[in-house]
C-alpha cells in the first residue's frame, strides 16, 4: 500500500515556506503501517496541479492532499482532481446553507466565490471540518481500472491536523488491510558516513524487506530501519535483526538504538553510575552546557560550569594558574588539563570536562597561541585522579569546529562512562 501527499500551494515554492503538513500526515500514516512513497509540492497552477494528480494516481494507491481548498481563484483542488478523475462537481446545498449561516452569525453577506467550498467530488463523502469553512472530501474510487483512495484536507494546519486525527485516521484504519510499522533509529557520532555505509550495508542486503535509510547530520550518522507486516511482533523481530547484525559491526560507535541525543544518553549513564557533571568551556562559549541543560531535569547531574573565555577567566572562574597561560598558552594540553581540574574542585562534581581552542576563522595573533592551527582543540576529561586530555584538529568553519568541539567532549565523556 503506497501513499502520495500533495502539498498544494505557490507559497511553498518559494523560500519563505515550508511544507510542514506533509510530515504530519506521514507521521499518521505511518502509525497505521502505512509508508509514504511520494511527495509532491505544486503552485496553484490549474495545468501543473492536473498533472501531479495524474501522475500520484498512477504510482500511489492513497493519494491526500491538502491545500486549496479555499474560495479564492487559486484554490483549485476540487476542479482539478475533477478533471483528473473524469468526475462531476455538484455543489451541496446543506453545505453552501452552512457557509451561508456563517457569513450571517458574523453580519456578513457571503461573496459569491465562496460558494466554491460547498462543491463536493461525485461520490465523495465529507470530512467535518470543525476550526474551517471548506470541509475534507473523502473519495474511495477507481482511476483507469484500479481502486484508490484520495483524501482532500484544507492547507491550514490548525484545519489539517484536527481533522485528519478526528475524521480520517480511523476511517483509514477500517479501510486498510492491518499493517503495522517498526521503526528503529541507531545513531554515531565522530564517524564519516562512507565508514559506516561500506560496513553496513553487506548486513542490509539480506533484509529486502526493511526499509534503510543513512543520514549524515550534525557531527553524527543516523541510520533508520522501517519494517511494515502484518503483525507488529513480526516488524519489530525483523528491524530488531537487522539491529542486531549492525550494532555487532560497529560496535561503540553507536551512542543510542532508539534515537535519543548523546546528551540525554550521557545524562542517563551519568546517573545510573552516580556521577555528577561540571563543565569549563572556552571556544564553545557554553555550548556543551546548552546541549545538557536542554534535556529536562539534567540538574540531577549537571551541576553547572564557566565560560572561561578569556585568559583572566579562566584563572578567576577555574583557577587555571597563570604561568600556565603564559608558558603554553591557552589552547594547550596543560590549560585544558587545569581548567577541567578547577572546575572540578570549585564545582564539587565527580567528574568534570574542559573545552580550549581555536575555532578561527583566523589564527591567534598574539602570544603564545599564535602560529598555532585553527581547528586545533583541546578536551579534558578528569575525574580527580586522572586526567585525560585529547588534542583535535577538527576542520571546517567557526560554527562546526565549535560544534564537533562539543560532540568529541559528550563521546569522549561517553567511553569513560562505558
Ligand atoms: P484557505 O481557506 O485558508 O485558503 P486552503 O485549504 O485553500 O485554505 P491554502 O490557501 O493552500 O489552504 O493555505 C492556507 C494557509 O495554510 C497558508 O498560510 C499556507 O501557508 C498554509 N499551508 C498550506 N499548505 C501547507 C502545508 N503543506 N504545510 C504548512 N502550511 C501550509
Ligand atoms: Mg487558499
Amino acid at each position: 500500500m503506497l501513499a502520495e501527499i500533495i502539498a498544494v500551494g505557490s507559497e511553498m515554492l518559494t523560500p519563505h515556506r515550508q511544507d510542514t503538513n506533509s510530515l504530519y500526515l506521514t507521521a499518521g500514516l505511518n502509525d497505521l503501517g502505512v509508508s509514504v512513497a511520494f511527495k509532491t509540492i505544486v503552485g496553484d497552477n490549474r495545468k501543473h496541479l492536473t498533472a501531479a494528480i495524474r501522475i500520484a494516481l498512477h504510482r500511489a494507491d492513497i493519494v491526500l492532499l491538502s491545500g486549496g481548498l479555499g474560495p479564492t481563484e487559486d484554490d483549485l483542488t476540487r476542479e482539478c482532481l475533477a478533471e483528473a478523475l473524469h468526475l462531476e462537481l455538484h455543489r451541496d446545498e446543506a453545505l453552501l446553507n452552512g457557509l451561508h449561516h456563517r457569513f450571517a452569525a458574523r453580519n456578513m453577506a457571503m461573496p459569491p466565490n465562496n460558494a466554491r467550498q460547498a462543491d463536493v467530488l461525485a461520490g465523495a463523502t465529507l470530512l467535518p471540518n470543525t476550526n474551517g469553512s471548506a470541509p475534507g472530501q473523502w473519495l474511495d474510487t477507481t482511476f483507469e481500472g484500479f481502486r484508490k483512495l484520495v483524501i482532500l484536507l484544507p492547507g491550514p494546519p490548525k484545519e489539517l491536523k484536527p481533522l485528519f486525527d478526528n475524521a480520517c485516521k480511523q476511517r483509514l484504519a477500517a479501510t486498510l488491510p492491518k499493517n503495522h510499522l517498526a521503526r528503529r533509529i541507531l545513531r554515531m557520532a565522530l564517524i564519516p558516513e562512507s565508514q559506516v555505509d561500506a560496513r553496513t550495508a553487506p548486513i542490509y542486503q539480506q533484509f529486502p524487506d526493511v526499509e534503510t535509510t543513512i543520514l549524515a547530520g550534525r557531527a553524527e550518522i543516523q541510520l533508520h530501519f522501517l519494517c511494515v507486516k502484518p503483525s507488529l511482533a513480526e516488524a519489530e523481530a525483523r528491524v530488531d535483526a537487522v539491529l542486531d547484525l549492525v550494532s555487532t559491526e560497529m560496535g561503540e560507535d553507536i551512542f543510542s538504538f532508539n534515537g535519543e541525543s548523546l546528551e540525554e544518553v550521557v545524562l542517563l549513564m551519568l546517573g545510573v553510575r552516580n556521577h555528577t557533571l561540571a563543565v569549563a568551556e572556552s571556544c564553545t562559549g557554553g555550548w556543551l552546557g546548552e546541549r545538557l541543560t536542554a534535556i529536562p531535569n539534567s540538574s540531577r547531574v549537571f551541576l553547572g560550569g564557566a565560560i572561561a573565555y578569556s585568559d583572566c577567566s579562566k584563572t578567576a572562574l577555574a583557577d587555571v594558574p597563570s604561568y600556565l597561560l603564559e608558558e603554553h598558552g591557552a589552547v594547550s594540553d596543560p590549560v585544558a588539563r587545569a581548567l577541567a581540574e578547577g572546575i572540578r574542585r570549585r564545582t564539587g562534581s565527580t567528574l568534570a570536562l574542559a573545552i580550549t581552542g581555536i575555532a578561527g576563522p583566523a589564527a591567534i595573533a598574539h602570544g603564545p597561541d599564535a602560529a598555532k592551527p585553527v581547528g586545533l582543540v583541546y578536551i579534558a576529561l578528569t575525574d580527580g585522579e586522572d586526567t585525560q586530555v585529547k588534542q583535535l584538529h577538527i576542520t571546517g568553519d567557526r560554527e562546526r569546529v565549535r560544534l564537533w568541539s562539543t560532540q568529541h567532549a559528550l563521546e569522549m565523556l561517553r567511553h569513560y562512562l562505558q
